[in-house]
């Protein structure tokens, strides 16, 4: 149990003056200054007098000090204070190496579909390159497979504190290891295989399986299906892109289908059946007589199936109604009566033509 009495830890009784918890930091830290004692016993001990120079020296955080660990909900242990003080990350107590094994980054490939696998769900196979661990060294990184030796120019702590003397007195600064990147350990017989770093480059192929009503951009997430990290380390994720084909009749929007079918003057005006294949086959479209260019008819719930929750967008059919452009006489002169019939019968213009119109399809029908 380490020692929370930071009176103590100085040689100072509690009612000492500002200047005599001084003294008593100067004498101590001569002694265990880590160019005196570079062992780790006396540099964590000179870190902890450090820290309690720190709180008895500024009058306000003394006072906190003293008022005891109610003040701040308790504290047991000599980090629990410094913690209180300095926040988390700070001492002896929270600090440390940085683990060498570490998760591996997430991966992303893309995947193609077409309008009918995006809309109905497919499973398909992707291939990219990842990291998998090394076989030779199983991960550690080193050639023998021993786990890497600790770091002799931090003793394995991953971090080198240094003290500065400046006119406010002593100036405590940690830094991460160079040696050793932080890590508090060094591979010294790197492996052949991976060079140390306990992973390799490798070609994956996963089989994935893509729900219906999946749009352009979304994303798969397969769960630990990513790089192996540094070390062996546990796996990332991987991301499965799709990326949809474009369709050369129909535009997608969110799960609605757009389409356009362009019809002869007489077939819109007589109304018509037409063919449309969707991506449930053949339906019969009902073009009914009268139909104006832009006209929309929709097919309900031909459109894709919704990712989440139950149903389907809709199919929205547009109509585009072509007027003939070069007549011969005989159509125009049909036209010309069928004009004429419809401004002496139906002068609203509502129908009309009888039997004209017959014909007319005749005459024109196809165009
Ligand atoms: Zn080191
Ligand atoms: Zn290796």
């Amino acid at each position: 149990m380490p020692d929370t009495d930071l009176y103590a830890l100085l040689g100072v009784s509690k009612d000492a003056s500002a200047d005599e918890i001084k003294k008593a930091y100067r004498r101590l830290a001569r002694d265990l200054h880590p160019d005196v004692n570079p062992d780790p016993e006396t540099q964590e001990r000179f870190k902890e007098i450090t820290a309690a120079y720190e709180i008895l020296s500024d009058p306000e955080k003394r006072q906190r000090y003293d008022a005891g660990p109610d003040a701040f909900g308790g504290f047991g242990s000599f980090g629990d204070i410094f913690e209180a003080f300095f926040g988390s990350g700070f001492g002896t107590a929270s600090r440390g190496p940085r683990s060498r094994v570490r998760r591996g980054a997430d991966s992303l490939v893309n995947v193609t579909l077409d309008l009918a696998e995006a809309a109905f769900g497919v499973t398909k196979e992707v291939t990219f390159d990842s990291a998998a661990v090394c076989e030779q060294c199983t991960g550690t990184g080193t050639a023998s497979g021993a786990a890497p030796e600790t770091c002799g120019t931090c003793q394995g702590r991953g971090e080198i504190s240094q003290v500065q003397r400046s006119f406010l007195g002593q100036v405590m600064t940690t830094r991460p290891c160079p040696r050793c990147g932080g890590v508090g350990s060094v591979v010294t017989d790197p492996c052949p295989g991976c060079g140390g770093d306990g992973r390799v480059a490798q070609r994956r192929t996963v089989t994935v399986k893509i729900p219906a009503g999946v749009e352009h951009g979304i994303r798969i997430r397969l769960s630990g299906e990513g790089e192996v990290g540094p070390g062996g380390g546990p796996p990332g994720d991987l991301y499965v892109q799709v990326v949809e084909r474009e369709h050369e009749v129909f535009e997608r929007d969110g799960d609605d289908l757009h389409c356009k079918v362009t019809l002869p003057m007489t077939a819109a005006a007589l109304g018509t059946a037409l063919t449309l294949t969707t991506l449930d086959g053949d339906e019969t479209i009902d073009i009914k007589p009268g139909t104006q260019s832009g006209a929309v008819v929709t097919l309900r719930a031909r459109g894709v199936p919704h990712l989440r929750g139950v149903g389907r967008g809709d199919l929205h059919v547009h109509v585009e109604v072509r007027t003939p452009t070069h007549l011969d006489p005989e159509q125009e002169r049909l036209l010309r009566e069928l004009a004429k019939a419809r401004d002496e019968e139906h002068p609203d213009g509502s129908s009309g033509g009888g039997g004209l119109f017959s014909r007319l399809r005749d005459v024109l029908g196809g165009r």
